[in-house]
This record gives C-alpha cells, structure tokens and sequence, in this order.
C-alpha cells in the first residue's frame, strides 16, 4: 500500500469514470464539434450563472489566458505574493502577456479590498503601469488551502468596479471552499469576470480546466487558447470525466477536509512538531522543531509507504483527496503517533 499525500493531483481515474470517458460520443474540437466537450462547457458555464466556458489541458493555461485577456503589455495585475499565476506558472505573466505583477502580502495568500485599494495606479500618472486586473485564488494553495470570507470579495469587487479593474478568480480548488463553506457556484459567478477551475484535483478527473466567463469574453478566449497551443481535437472523453465528476465527486470532498482535520489534530499532539497551520480544506501544513528538518522528516515518511512534500524551511505538506481512503488514513494517524526522532 503506498500513500501519496504529496497533492491531489496524484489520483487516478476509478473505473465508473473510466467507463463514462470510453462510452463518451467525441468530435473535433478545434472547429467546435465535440458534443461532450460542448455539452461540459455548457454544464459548468449554468452551474456558475455564467454565459460561457472554455475546456482547457491546464489550470495554468486557463489563468494564462486570462491574465491575457484583461491585459496589454506593460499592465499590471495585483494579486497575492504567493499566488499561482505569479509563483507557480514559471513566469508566464511576463512571457504571455507581458505584465509584471504587483504582490500584496496576504494573510495566507488572502487579500483585502484595503490593501488592493492601496496599491492601485493612478492611470494619469504617465511614470506607472496601469492597473488592469486583480486575480485571487480561492482555496489559496501556498496559503493551505484557506477560505475567503465572500464579504471581503464583495468589497474588493466594489474597488475594481470604482476603478475599472478586472476581477479574476483562481479556483482550481473552489469545489473545495464551496464544501467548506456550504456556498454555490452563482455566488462567485457574479462576482468575478473570468473564473478557472481545476477538474483534475480534489475532483479527480486525469485532465483539464475550464475558464469561465461572459459570450465575448470566452470568444476571445478561444483565440488565445489556440495561439498558446491548446487546441484539443476529441477531448470529449476527458470532458467527460469532468461530466462525471461533477455529478460524483464534488460531495465528497468533505471527507477530504474530514481527514486533513483529523491529520491537524493529531499533529498537534506530537513533541516534535511546531506548528500546525489553520485547517479549513484538504491541505495541511506544519512546521517541525529545530534541529529537526522537513527533509528528515520526508524520508521517516517514506520509510513508513508514506509520500510526502517537503516545501523548505521546516514545513511540510499533506493534502487529502479521492484516493487516500479511509484504511489509509487509519494507517497515517497510527503511524504519526508512533513517530518520532
Ligand atoms: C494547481 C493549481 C493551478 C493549475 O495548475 P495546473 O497544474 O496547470 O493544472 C492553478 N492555480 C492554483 C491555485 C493551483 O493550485
């Protein structure tokens, strides 16, 4: 039994998934003739009261995409330090479209309406970037998986409409805050421009994204896609793991959020460990105690079948998903509490 607890993006497709992509009815997509793939878009677009959505191969190239949509060169896009379009997409604000990115120092990767207010341009000023764009990433990744309260993105709407910016939506985890906070997708439909999810983590599909917004903007969309080379012919049997998913996999990722809870808890207990960051989702993260180190404790881990992220300077990462079963996580709790250094 080996457990892999190194992201949800590990899980593999269980055979009623399977069985849904193979009976998939598919076509081209690059001329819009992918009846699964159409009928997927047209699913997430209503599901989030929106006109429009677009199948990507990747959560970075749906972000990639937007961050090209709401810019032009030399703009600015304001968004958390440790955001996933500017930490974990290799640079590619700056080498697709050509933007630099202001950083705010979030509170585990969340922003505020009061600091976004801070940071923007006055566009009269001819020495300053223009500020286009605020992207937020909701659960936060680097931040482990935190909530944001929706009153705090109301508010930080309200300054992108005062000042005409665009209001983009990282949601490659939504599905998980959606669970955690008992919300429905129409409520960050009608806050944001563009919205991207991820099928392909807690959702466990083996490919694809979908970038979601109004008729024109999804239009343009689909120009942009094509240049980044994300044109896909008969994808319609990966839409339909997404299809699938949906109607399967969004319920049960309480137990992911129940398991990462209980992995906190008995963290806690251990002499060796330091801290055990805020669990609201699937993702926990600790520090160990000094001498200690995160790689001592990666390979203790792996002696025990257990796959961990050491992400430096002392943290760890565990994140729960679709196939860590509950055996395993019976496993991991009794291990933990038998480790020690
Ligand atoms: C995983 C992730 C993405 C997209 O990653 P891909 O590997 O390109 O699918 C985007 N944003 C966040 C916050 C993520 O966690």
């Amino acid at each position: 039994m080996e457990i892999n607890l190194i992201s949800d993006t590990v899980t593999k497709p269980s055979a009623e998934m399977l069985k849904a992509m193979f009976n998939a009815k598919v076509g081209d997509d690059v001329f819009k003739q992918d009846p699964t793939i159409n009928e997927f878009e047209q699913i997430v677009a209503e599901l989030f009261g929106k006109e429009a959505a677009l199948f990507f191969p990747s959560g970075t190239m749906a972000n990639q995409t937007a961050l090209k949509l709401h810019t032009n060169p030399g703009d600015e896009v304001i968004c958390d330090k440790w955001s996933h379009i500017y930490l974990f997409e290799a640079g590619g604000a700056a080498f697709n479209s050509g933007i630099s990115c202001q950083l705010i120092d979030g509170n585990r990767g969340m922003i505020t309406a009061e600091q976004v207010k801070e940071v923007i341009k006055d566009p009269n000023n001819f020495h300053l970037p223009y500020s286009k764009l605020v992207s937020i990433e909701n659960t936060t990744n680097r931040g482990g998986g935190a909530c944001y309260d929706i009153e705090e993105l109301k508010k930080i709407k309200q300054v992108c409409i005062e000042n005409n910016l665009k209001f983009h939506l990282d949601g490659a985890r939504l599905w998980n805050a959606l669970i955690a906070k008992k919300q429905h997708p129409k409520q960050f439909g009608e806050l944001f421009d563009t919205i991207s999810v991820c099928f392909s983590k807690g959702l466990g599909t083996p490919v694809g994204s979908v970038l979601i917004g109004d008729k024109q903007t999804i239009n343009r969309a689909l120009r942009i896609r094509k240049v980044f080379g994300g044109g896909m012919r008969q994808a319609g049997y990966l839409a339909a793991a997404g299809i699938y998913a949906l109607q399967n996999n969004i319920n049960r990722l309480e137990e992911d959020h129940r398991r990462a809870k209980e992995l906190g808890a008995i963290l806690k207990t251990l002499s060796w460990v330091e801290e055990v960051e805020e669990i609201e989702t699937n993702i926990v993260i600790f520090s160990v105690k000094f001498p200690l180190n995160d790689v001592q404790v990666m390979e203790k881990f792996k002696e025990k079948g257990i796959l961990i992220y050491a992400i430096g300077k002392g943290k760890i990462r565990l994140v729960t998903h679709l196939d860590y079963k509950q055996v395993m996580h019976e496993y991991v709790l009794e291990t933990l509490m038998k480790m020690s250094f």
